[in-house]
This record gives C-alpha cells, structure tokens and sequence, in this order.
C-alpha cells in the first residue's frame, strides 16, 4: 500500500532487501506514476517504497495541524477548490442547454487556453459549430468528455445522433493510454460515433 506523502520518507534510511544497498531518498532512484511514484533502489531498481501525492484534503489537514510544508502548499489546495467548485457550477448550467431545433443533433468537442494542448485551460462544446457550453479542464480531465456525453444523451435521449470528441479527446488523454479505448468504448456503446473522422467507426 502506499504511503502519505506526509509520512517521513523526505529524511529516511533505505535498505534494500534485495541487494542491500542502503541510503537516503536523494540518493535513490524515482519514478512517478498518474496517482503516486515509487522509490526504488539506484542499483538493483528494486522497490523501497510507493508514496502517494498529496491530496487536497490531506494537505488542508495537515495544514491545520501546523505542518510546514502543507502551509506552503495550501496555494495548491485553494486553487484545487476554486476550479472544482466552477467546475461544477458549469455542469449545473449543463442541465440547462436549450432545447436545439433539428430532429438529431451532434455535438464536437474543442479544447481552448492555455500554454499546453495536453493541458487546455477549458473543454469546449459546440453544436453545428457554435459554442454552446465551456468548463474548466487540465491534463487527463479526459473523464469530461464522457461525462458531457452521457449528460447530453439523457438530456435529448434518442435525437443526440453523434459526438464528436476531436483533437481534444486525444490531448486529454495526457499519459493515461487506457483513455482513449474508454472514451472510444463509451461512444460504442453508446451508439455515439461521429460518421466521419478518426474517432468515427
Ligand atoms: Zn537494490
């Protein structure tokens, strides 16, 4: 199981069991992962630890407890909090998109902002090219995608013809190389494929 990145691994002594080796974090090797990174041992790679990052909860807690690094990166958390909250404000205005003329509608999706396409500031959604709703992203908010989909099935149930996740849908996939095999088997499914382009079928 992984440990808090609040635990003592900063200033810890390794042994490894395999090779015995033994020294400090900063001596070992570390290599991260989506949700936590592991630390391993720089002669034989074997495991020493798996550390999780941080949470936003655990650094409110551990903040409020007086812990100095989780002061500093209350920043961190704040900012965490502001873009959940607006992001579910957005998807409460979800709920209120109109009721388009046209008895089948498609919708495509476009990232928007920011310095980097794998991180788009927002996900955009437009129908027959017109902006119709926007919410914060970041790298690997792939989830969106799906998640905007279903809520536009249930919305217009059997007129939403097709979705059509774009660049974008491959850019939010960041490092996470399941995801885009799951939006592809939600628009399966779902009986959502666009007719033409790569994610058509
Ligand atoms: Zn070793």
């Amino acid at each position: 199981m992984a440990q808090s990145h609040f635990s003592d691994w900063q200033t810890e002594t390794w042994v490894c069991q395999r090779c015995q080796w033994s020294g400090s974090t900063s001596e070992a090797s570390m290599e991260p992962f989506d949700e936590l990174f592991e630390i391993n041992c720089p002669k034989c790679e074997g495991r020493l630890a798996v550390i999780a990052y941080a949470t936003e909860a655990e650094v409110r807690e551990q903040a409020k407890a007086g812990n100095p690094e989780a002061i500093e990166m209350m920043p961190w958390a704040e900012a965490v909090e502001r873009k959940r909250t607006t992001k579910e404000e957005c998807r409460r205005l979800l709920t209120t998109l109109p009721d388009f003329d046209g008895a089948t509608l498609s919708f495509t999706f476009e990232g928007d902002g920011g310095h980097d396409p794998m991180s788009p500031e927002w996900l955009v959604l437009k129908h027959q090219g017109t902006e119709v709703y926007r919410e914060p992203s970041g790298f690997e908010a792939w989830r969106a995608i799906v998640d905007i989909s279903s809520e536009l099935r249930r919305r217009y149930g059997s007129r939403l013809a097709w979705v059509d996740p774009g660049e974008v849908g491959y850019a939010l996939q960041g490092d996470d190389i399941s995801a885009n095999l799951s939006i592809e088997r939600y628009l399966a499914a779902a009986r959502l494929c666009p007719p033409t382009g790569s994610w058509s079928r």
